[in-house]
């Protein structure tokens, strides 16, 4: 049976407060729609660990950089509720856009430091409107635990990072990368890829996985950064906004994974801006 559908912040609490009063804990799973199976594997992570499980679908206008990026956005909230069936969610909460941000809305959420690099040195103000969206979500929900992506791993620690300095009580979760067959990173936006870009997209994660091999084995990314952008080049990616390896936890710059670390890489491939990150 398909979840219902909570439209309104008012008739969530309505059911979260029956469940609280309950004792039955809460876990929520944050997306933009347009699911595919990495989210569903966040839903079937929290039906695991959970009494409850909410599932938002907000496309989030404060997070986008571009007008284009936003109305392209794919939009398909029929399908999602329907892929969600078999899991057995509680409920989908699609808020409209007032229900987040109210007439006269003032307030902006800015996790300093974790930011200032990968996505957020290209994006200006996209990881200020995800902790704040995040925020308002895991406040309106109450939830106590939330299932983020490792595939977006600089949000997944920012909103780690938001929820410890807020005091806002909630276990965030981080859940490994599904993967096409090729290895391509899932992602909403591989819907908008060209059937000739999807036969060239699964060559990031092949460089990702050599790149991290040689690491492994004791290179430098200098000696290894020219090579992997040229075999990405000669793909047919047509820029590459950053291919980095960097600490797991504060995300400074590494030559050598010294630390616990990861390689991130963001590409745009026939006007499809792809990103994906793998430990090293
Ligand atoms: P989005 O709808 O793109 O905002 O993503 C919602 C959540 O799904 C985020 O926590 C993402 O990290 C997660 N997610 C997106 N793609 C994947 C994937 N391929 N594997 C696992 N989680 C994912």
């Amino acid at each position: 049976m398909t979840a219902p559908i909570v439209r309104t912040k008012e008739k969530l609490r309505t059911l979260t407060e029956k469940w609280k009063a309950n004792g039955e804990s809460v876990g929520i799973v944050p997306t933009m729609g347009a699911l595919h199976p990495g989210h569903l594997s966040l839903a079937q992570a929290a039906r695991k660990a959970t009494d409850r499980v909410i599932i938002t679908i907000f496309v989030n206008p404060k997070q986008f950089n571009n007008p284009d990026d936003l109305e392209n956005y794919p939009r398909t909230e029929q399908d999602d509720a329907r892929k969600l069936a078999p899991i057995g969610v509680d409920v989908l909460y699609v808020p409209e856009v007032d229900q987040i941000y109210p007439a006269g809305f003032a307030t902006s959420i800015s996790v300093n430091g974790l930011t200032d690099v990968l996505c957020g040195a290209h994006r200006p103000g996209h990881f200020d409107g995800v902790a704040t969206v995040v925020a308002k979500l895991f406040i309106q929900t109450g939830a106590d635990m939330a299932f983020f992506g490792n595939k977006d791993f600089q949000q997944l620690q920012i909103v780690r990072r938001m929820a410890a300095d807020l005091d806002i009580p909630i276990d965030v979760i981080g859940c490994p990368t599904i993967r096409e067959d090729g290895g391509l990173a899932m992602s909403s936006r591989n819907l908008l890829l060209s059937d000739r870009a999807r036969i060239y997209a699964p060559v990031l994660s092949e460089v990702m996985a050599d790149m991290a091999t040689d690491l492994r084995a004791g290179k430098a990314m200098a000696d290894l950064q020219e090579a992997a952008l040229d075999r990405l080049e000669q793909a047919g990616f047509a820029s590459v906004d950053y291919l980095e390896l960097r600490a797991s936890n504060d995300l400074a710059l590494l030559e050598t994974p010294s630390r616990p670390s990861r390689l991130f890489a963001a590409v745009l491939l026939a006007g499809v801006r792809l990103i994906d990150n793998i430990e090293v």
